[in-house]
């Protein structure tokens, strides 16, 4: 029997970067994994073939997790295909940065609509279904820029504070359904995300951390795994941090 065998897992984010790695640690540990993904068909297709030994196990779905309808729709689509869930990975996120003074409106909201009311439409159905088990793990992937601050990422910034504090305020709504909930806090990580920073850039992230180099996507999926597994099942509103020592 595999650690994960017969639990079911939806991850936002599934097809590229931290969420792809959770992804594939989960499958390779016998859960049922429901990914989403925004518009990157080619990425999702990607995943697919790749993870095809697991095609019984694996559901793809396009979803913006920002858009409280679809994501309505969505839920709706997989409560009668699948009953109740498992777990839950918040880790669909985006950034747009500016500094504030110059940060077009639109770049605030989408930031915020996507990783800050992402998380919550996601978190509010997910818990309905835990309920019908009386069981549940919700894992959320936020950001040492949540308290550090990052020059230029305002949005982010309160977007990944925002999912801090409701993560720990649903950790104690929760705690008598047994369901735990949790937050992950990657460092620098290798993935599409970092795309856009100049060599400059990535070098001075580099020398801010002790160990010097960036984490790899497989680095951040154990600790999502430990945080879901039943060793961790004392561990809630704790936020994990995985950032070379940052
Ligand atoms: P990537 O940019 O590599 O991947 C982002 C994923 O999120 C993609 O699969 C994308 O879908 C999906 N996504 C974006 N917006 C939406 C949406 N509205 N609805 C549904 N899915 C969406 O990011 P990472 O893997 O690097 O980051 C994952 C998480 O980890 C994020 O929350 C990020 O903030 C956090 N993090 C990352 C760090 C890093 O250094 N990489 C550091 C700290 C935190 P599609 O493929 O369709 O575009």
């Amino acid at each position: 029997m595999q650690q994960f065998e017969g639990k079911k897992v939806i991850i936002t984010g599934a097809t590229r970067g931290i969420g792809c790695a959770v992804a594939a640690a989960f499958l390779d540990k016998g859960a049922t994994v429901i990914g989403l993904y925004r518009n990157n068909r080619e990425a999702a297709e990607r995943f697919f073939a790749s993870s095809r030994e697991y095609k019984d196990r694996l559901f793809l779905y396009q979803c913006d997790v920002s858009d409280p309808e679809k994501v309505a729709l969505l839920y709706g689509e997989i409560e009668e295909k699948f009953n109740y869930i498992d777990i839950l990975v918040n880790n669909a996120g985006i950034r747009r940065d500016a500094m504030l003074a110059m940060m077009p409106v639109a770049d605030w909201r989408m930031v915020i609509d996507t990783n800050l009311t992402g998380s919550f439409l996601m978190s509010k159905y997910a818990v309905h279904l835990m309920m019908k088990k009386k069981f549940g793990r919700i894992i959320t992937l936020t950001s040492p820029v949540a308290y550090l601050g990052f020059t230029g990422q305002a949005n982010y910034a309160a977007s990944k504070a925002g999912q801090i504090g409701m993560m720990k305020t649903l950790a104690k709504e929760t705690a008598r359904k047994k369901i735990t909930v949790n937050c992950v806090s990657p460092g620098f990580i290798e993935t599409e995300f970092l795309d856009g920073l100049t060599d400059e850039q990535l070098a001075a992230y580099k020398k801010m951390v002790p160990l010097r180099r960036f984490g790899k996507p497989e680095e951040i999926a154990h600790a999502v795994l430990f945080l879901a597994s039943d060793q961790a099942s004392y561990i809630t509103g704790a936020v994990l941090e995985i950032n070379g020592g940052l």
